[in-house]
């Protein structure tokens, strides 16, 4: 392969936002070096959201098989893991192979470059020796690795991450998971419906911690109603494995199970990536940019390392910024007031901008109207596993929504008439005097309106 020495524009990680940046230049006529140390397509295709969501679609067939009595008859239920697992395995991530998307990128016209990148001067990355000078500049989007806490003993223990659990063949008989945010929340729940006694243990007072209040109950009583044992406030303090089971030991408690998922979060290593070269600061958790995310002179960041959120769909928003910004076309700056997020648990936490306590935070005049989801006609109709709300934040002052959750049968996709509502300013009158067709689950919306005009 031609791995010329001087290319236009060097993109180090070929994450979701990263491959698209790469390959939309390389097809604008640029030449595009993208730099991999894994896979090509970064953590979402093989670690992450397409195979975490394919064991929740299974998980969630399971839930509905079991809602049918009382409402359509019987049914008889037998999970099996080893469809879902071929799936991930042969759809999904073709045995962890990145071939596919490899060839995708140099039929683009890009040229590949496999190994660690290293900053090594301006617009200048060495890759395993070799060295690499862009005419344009280079792209980051070296994405996040899992976050492993310093808890005493836990390092020395066979314990799983995303990447190890996302590839289990059987299900273990039982699970801990430490760490009950989005990650840790929605796979504890897809292997406790795959008959795993799941465990999670979270050090914040409540689950998925950067939601509502609200978001956090629900979960909880959900993961009750599934038989997942919840442990809140409750930093593991040791961890070790005598060879067949893991000891996790909280202040008070003492937690046995066959395996531990750490979900704890993510982290970066912008030492690694050699940053300091570009006077960058290598001690930071992430890479500050501006409305074009421009780094610094000739660098750009996409993706979770840019810190507005570890989102597929932020590194291709920022992916396309920055294809626009290299190309010199003309586009909007980075936009963050209306930052979508979905738990995909069931029923899925959708949320949007920002939440009643950020909002105070920010000093803002709150208002917020909630509403019920099994209170709503189609909630009422839906009846079992139509457990959800729908709340929404409103500054005062400007009478326009400034965040919303929206939790509930499909609220990821209820989410999206909020996004847009956030995102446009659009006026509460106008939300108010729309007709919300009946009976939808976002009909939902205009009660949590109507509680917020009496709030
Ligand atoms: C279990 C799980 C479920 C998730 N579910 C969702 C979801 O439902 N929806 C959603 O929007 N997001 C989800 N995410 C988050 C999502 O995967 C990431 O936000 C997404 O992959 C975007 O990350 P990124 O573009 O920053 O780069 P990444 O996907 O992290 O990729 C970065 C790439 O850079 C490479 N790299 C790093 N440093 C170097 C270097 N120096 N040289 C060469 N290569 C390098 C890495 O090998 C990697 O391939 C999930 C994550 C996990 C772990």
């Amino acid at each position: 392969m031609d791995e010329p020495a001087h290319t236009d524009v060097i993109v180090i990680g070929m994450g979701p936002g990263g491959e698209y940046a790469a390959g939309t230049l390389a097809q604008a006529g640029l030449h595009v070096t993208g730099v991999e140390q894994r896979l090509v397509g970064g953590e979402c295709p093989y670690y992450g959201c397409v195979p975490s969501k394919m064991m929740i679609r299974a998980g969630n067939l399971l839930a509905e098989g079991g809602r049918i009595p009382g409402m359509a008859g019987t049914a008889d239920i037998h999970p099996d893991w080893a469809p879902v697992a071929t799936r991930i395995r042969d759809e999904a991530t073709d045995n962890w192979n990145d071939q596919a998307a490899a060839d995708r990128f140099t039929g683009q016209g890009g040229h590949l470059v496999r190994g660690h990148g290293t900053i090594t001067g301006p617009a200048e990355v060495t890759v395993d020796g070799r060295t690499f000078r862009a005419r344009r500049g280079i792209v980051i989007n070296s994405g996040t690795d899992p976050a492993v806490p310093p808890i005493e003993g836990l390092a020395a223990t066979p314990y799983w991450t995303n990447r190890e659990i996302l590839r289990v063949e059987q299900v273990p008989d039982s699970l801990i998971v430490l760490g009950g945010g989005a990650i840790g929340a929605e796979l504890a729940q897809v292997f406790a419906r795959f008959g795993t006694a799941v465990t999670v243990v979270e050090a914040a007072p409540r689950l998925v911690t950067f939601e509502e209040p609200e978001a956090s109950e629900l979960i909880e009583r959900i993961f009750a109603a599934d038989g997942i044992k919840v442990y809140t406030d409750a930093p593991a303090q040791r961890v070790s494995h005598d060879g067949s089971q893991f000891t996790v030991h909280l202040g008070s408690s003492t937690l046995t199970a066959e395996r531990l998922l750490v979900a704890t979060g993510r982290k970066t290593d912008l030492a690694a990536l050699g940053v300091a070269a570009i006077g960058l600061d290598p001690a930071a958790r992430t890479i500050p940019t501006d409305g074009r995310m421009r780094a610094a002179d000739g660098v750009w960041a996409i993706g979770d390392i840019t810190g507005h959120g570890a989102f597929t769909h932020m590194s291709m928003y920022q992916a396309g910024i920055v294809v626009r910004d290299i190309l010199g076309q003309e586009g909007e700056a980075a936009d963050y007031r209306a930052v979508p997020r979905v738990t995909f648990t069931d029923p899925e936490i959708g949320s949007v901008g920002l939440t009643e306590a950020q909002a105070r935070a920010a000093g803002l005049r709150v208002r917020t109207g909630l509403t019920q989801v099994p209170a709503s006609a189609r909630g009422w109709i839906h009846k079992a596993g139509n457990d959800g709300f729908i709340k929404v934040v409103a500054d005062a002052d400007r009478s326009v929504l400034v965040g919303a959750t929206s939790a509930g049968p499909y609220g990821g996709e209820v989410l999206s008439a909020l996004q847009v509502a956030v995102r446009a300013e659009v006026p509460l009158a106008t939300l108010r005097n729309m007709p919300y067709a009946y009976p939808t689950f976002y009909r939902a919306i205009e009660a949590a309106l109507t509680d917020l005009a009496s709030s």
